[in-house]
């Protein structure tokens, strides 16, 4: 168990990104969802121990997260929303590296090594330089190397940004077989990502839990709200000032727009609620529609 209190983080310039950020987060993998800029990052690195927060604790399990970084760098495997590689050095090259740093040594390091190139589908490229490979086999070897050392704590930063929905898929299936039996944070703007994949999630806007709890809950909450109407373009105007438009989506030439009411509007059919109604329903509450249309 992942136990934040009270954690805030204003950087120069008076950029507020984390405010007052109170967090339970269980074993099994953990959303954490937002627009760009929320303070995803901010969070995963304060974490992970490469960031100070202004204020508030951290506690994973018995581990005084913000006291002792040493211990929680032990049992932490992080994959960084950028991470850089060395020119010619072959996946497995720099695996054993990474390996070495983590303290596994002799014959367990090239077992170890081995296992993960196999586990994250990246055997037959293992020669071959990290720099080379393509946006999927970079991200699967982030986890490889995350992996290292079997951490009871993974972090992982926008893991499927830039991936095409092959690779995408890809990796969230492997995330899915690394087990349930530890703490796995995802951070995301997708959320798709998080829908599939994950326990329980939270949504962060500006620096701010919004909404948290398991995505069924949550998309419930909609249930018996949630419509939709087909609309010219014409209607869009009308239909946006009388009703609580979420969001509106083009199918085969048509508008499709999702509203949220109490009783049935005019014409309107009744929808099942999706993650996505939630996400977007907390963003515009909260007045952070910029990213969305
Ligand atoms: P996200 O990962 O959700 O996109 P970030 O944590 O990267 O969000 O950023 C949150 C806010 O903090 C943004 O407004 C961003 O511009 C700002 N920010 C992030 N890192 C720094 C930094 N090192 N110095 C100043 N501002 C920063
Ligand atoms: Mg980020």
């Amino acid at each position: 168990m992942l136990r934040l209190c009270g954690v805030s983080k204003t950087y120069a310039g008076n950029v507020v990104a984390l405010q007052n950020v109170n967090l339970e987060i269980p074993n099994g993998i953990f959303g954490l969802l937002g627009p760009n800029g929320a303070g995803k990052s901010t969070l995963m690195r304060t974490i992970a121990t490469l960031q100070e927060p202004d204020d508030g604790t951290i506690h994973f399990d018995t581990i005084d997260v913000l006291k002792d970084k040493t211990a929680l760098r032990r049992v932490l495997g992080y994959l960084p929303q950028e991470f850089g590689s060395y020119p010619r050095t072959s996946a497995e090259a720099m695996l054993l590296h990474f390996a070495a740093l983590k303290g596994i040594h002799g014959h367990q390091r090239r077992q170890v090594v081995e296992r993960l190139l196999v586990h994250t589908n990246l055997w037959k490229v293992r020669k071959r330089s990290v720099d080379k490979f393509s946006g999927g086999m970079k991200r699967r070897f982030g986890i490889a190397q995350a992996l290292l050392g079997n951490p009871r704590l993974i972090i992982v930063d926008e893991p499927t940004a830039g991936l095409d929905p092959a690779e995408r898929r890809r990796f969230q299936n492997l995330l899915a077989e690394v087990g349930e039996e530890r703490v796995i944070i995802l951070s995301t703007h997708i959320v798709d990502d998080v829908a599939a994949l994950c326990s329980r999630i939270a949504i962060l806007g500006r620096g701010t839990i919004l909404a948290d709890g398991e995505p069924a809950k949550l998309t419930a909450e909609l249930n018996g709200k949630l419509w939709t109407v087909v609309a010219s373009q014409a209607d869009l105007a009308r239909i946006r000032a009388e009703q609580y438009v979420i969001s509106t989506r083009f199918r085969a030439g048509r508008t499709v727009v999702r509203i949220i009411a109490d009783d049935k509007p005019e014409g309107a059919t009744a929808a099942v609620p999706e993650l996505e109604d939630v996400y977007f329903r907390v963003l515009i509450d909260h007045g952070l529609t910029d990213n969305l249309e």
